[in-house]
C-alpha cells in the first residue's frame, strides 16, 4: 500500500499534476543521467509535453516546472519565488544547468516543444525528456505520465503495481477498510497509524502529520496576507485579506458567520497556489484548499488545542483520498474535477465526522455524500490556470464538507449508496466525460468566459 503521506505532498503551485508531478518527472531524468555517468556528455537536452500538459500547461506552471526540475530542483525544496526569475533567465539568457552542476545550450523555442494536438497513448499528462551529445547522438530518451497528485510514473511502469511496504492491514476498498476497523474495534486514524508504523516509528508519523498541518495551516495565513492580483493574466484579484477583514469586523459587532470563514480558509490556500506559493497536495494542488480549510474549522471553531485529533484528522481524510487513488483517479485531466475538488470534499467531510466522534458508519456517509453530489463536475480552468472556477469551486466544497459532517452526525450512519460504489461511479463517470472537460481549457467555462 503506498502511504497517506504520499497524498499530502509538500509542493508549490500552481498544480500538482502539471507542476509538481512535471518537476519531479524532469529531476528523475536528470537523476538519471547522473547515475548513469552520463550527465557530463550531454550537449543538448529537450522536453515535450503532449495532451494537458501541453493545452494548460503555461497556466498551470508546466513550462518553468520542467525548466527548473531540469536544473535539479524538486517541488518540496525549491523557493517559490525563485521559479519565475530563473525559469525567465534560463530562456532569455540560452542556457540551463542541468542537475544544478552541468551548463548546456537551451534554446527555449526549439528545445522545449508543446504538442498541442497530439495525447501520449496511456494518460493525458505526458512528458518525455531526451539528451544528447556533442555530435547529436542521442543519450537517453525517457517518457513520463503525470497521472494526479504530484505522483508521476514512466512509461514502462504505467499500470503496473509497484512493489510496495506490507502493512498489517492492507486494504484496497472502503468495505475492506471498515471490515478491519469493525475486527479490530479501531477507528479509521488508528488502524491507519498501524500501517504507516510499518514504515517508521508512530512519533515520526504524528510528527510527520504535524509538519503537514504546520505547512497547511501557514498557507492559510499566506493566503488571508497577500494582497493584489494573481499571476497569468485574468487578472484575479486575491480576495481573501479584504474578506478576513470583513469577516473579523462582522465578528466584532457581534455577528459570527462560521460557514463564510472555512470558505476564506479555503480560497487563501487556492489563491496562494494559484500565485505559485507553498502548497499541501489534498489530495492535489487544484483541490489544495478544502482539507486544510476544514481543519482549520475545526481547530478555530471546536478544538485549537488537540494535536492528536489533528493527527487523526489527517490520517482519516487520507485514508479515503487512497480509496480514490487505488479505486479511480485523482487527476482532473482524467476524470474532471470531481476527482480533485470532488475527492477533498469527500475526504475533509469524513475525517470532520471522525474527529466529532463519528462511528465508522458515519464518517463512511459523510464521504459518501460529499462525492455524490460531486459526480460529474467538470474540469473547465479559464485560461488554463487554477483560478477560475477553481479558487471558489474550493470555498464551496469545504463549506459543503462542514455541512456533510453535521448531517451525517445527526443520523444514525445508515445509507444506500456504499462509498465503493459512489467511487466506482465516479470513475466510470469520469471515463464517459468529454475530453474537453478533462484539463483541457477546451470546453465549459473556459471557453465561455472571456479573457481580459
Ligand atoms: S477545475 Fe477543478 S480539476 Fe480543474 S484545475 Fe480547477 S480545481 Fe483542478
Amino acid at each position: 500500500m503506498i502511504s497517506v503521506f504520499d497524498l499530502f505532498s509538500i509542493g508549490i503551485g500552481p498544480s500538482s499534476s502539471h507542476t509538481v508531478g512535471p518537476m519531479k518527472a524532469a529531476l528523475t531524468f536528470v537523476e538519471s543521467l547522473q547515475q548513469r555517468m552520463l550527465l557530463g556528455s550531454v550537449q543538448r537536452v529537450r522536453a515535450d509535453l503532449y495532451g494537458s500538459l501541453a493545452l494548460t500547461g503555461h497556466g498551470h506552471g508546466t513550462v518553468n516546472a520542467v525548466l527548473l526540475g531540469l536544473e535539479g530542483q524538486h517541488p518540496r525544496t525549491i523557493d517559490p519565488a525563485h521559479v519565475v526569475p530563473r525559469a525567465e533567465a534560463i530562456r532569455t539568457e540560452h542556457g540551463i544547468m542541468l542537475g544544478g552542476t552541468h551548463p548546456v545550450h537551451f534554446e527555449f523555442d526549439r528545445d522545449l516543444c508543446i504538442h498541442k494536438h497530439e495525447f501520449l497513448p496511456k494518460h493525458a499528462n505526458g512528458l518525455r525528456f531526451s539528451a544528447y551529445d556533442g555530435g547529436g547522438k542521442p543519450l537517453a530518451l525517457e517518457t513520463w505520465y503525470s497521472i494526479g497528485g504530484g505522483f508521476i510514473v514512466r512509461d514502462e511502469e504505467f499500470g503496473i503495481e509497484q512493489p510496495s511496504v506490507a502493512v498489517p492491514y492492507p486494504f484496497r476498498t472502503a468495505k475492506q477498510l471498515l471490515d478491519h476497523c469493525r475486527q479490530q474495534n479501531k477507528t479509521i486514524a488508528a488502524l491507519v497509524m498501524e500501517n504507516e508504523t510499518a514504515r517508521t516509528g508512530e512519533p515520526d508519523v504524528r510528527a510527520h502529520a504535524l509538519e503537514i498541518a504546520a505547512v497547511m495551516q501557514r498557507c492559510v495565513e499566506s493566503g488571508c496576507a497577500h494582497e493584489g492580483t494573481l499571476p497569468g493574466g485574468l487578472n484575479v484579484r486575491r480576495r481573501a485579506p479584504a474578506l478576513r477583514r470583513k469577516l473579523n469586523e462582522q465578528a466584532e459587532s457581534g455577528l459570527h458567520n462560521t460557514m463564510l470563514w472555512p470558505m476564506l480558509y479555503a480560497m487563501a490556500v487556492n489563491e496562494e497556489n494559484a500565485a505559485g506559493g507553498r502548497v499541501v497536495t489534498a489530495p492535489t494542488n487544484g483541490a489544495a484548499g478544502i482539507v486544510p480549510a476544514v481543519l482549520q474549522y475545526f481547530r478555530n471553531f471546536v478544538d485549537a488545542d488537540d494535536d492528536g485529533k489533528v493527527v487523526d484528522f489527517l490520517l482519516t481524510a487520507g485514508a479515503i483520498g487512497l480509496l480514490y487513488k487505488m479505486n479511480a483517479s485523482i487527476s482532473g485531466a482524467e476524470v474532471g474535477c470531481q476527482g480533485e475538488v470532488g475527492v477533498a470534499c469527500s475526504m475533509a467531510a469524513g475525517a470532520l465526522t471522525a474527529v466529532l466522534g463519528g462511528t465508522l458508519l458515519q464518517v463512511e456517509n459523510a464521504a459518501e455524500i460529499a462525492m455524490e453530489h460531486h459526480l460529474g463536475m467538470t474540469c473547465d480552468p479559464v485560461g488554463g490556470l487554477v483560478q477560475i472556477p477553481c479558487i471558489e469551486r474550493n470555498g464551496v466544497a469545504a463549506e459543503q464538507a462542514i455541512k456533510i459532517a453535521q448531517l451525517a452526525l445527526l443520523e444514525d450512519g445508515e445509507h444506500k449508496v456504499s462509498l465503493d460504489t459512489v467511487i466506482a461511479t465516479m470513475l466510470e463517470t469520469g471515463r464517459d466525460m468529454q475530453q474537453r472537460y478533462k484539463e483541457t481549457s477546451l470546453g465549459g467555462l473556459a471557453v465561455n468566459v472571456t479573457e481580459c
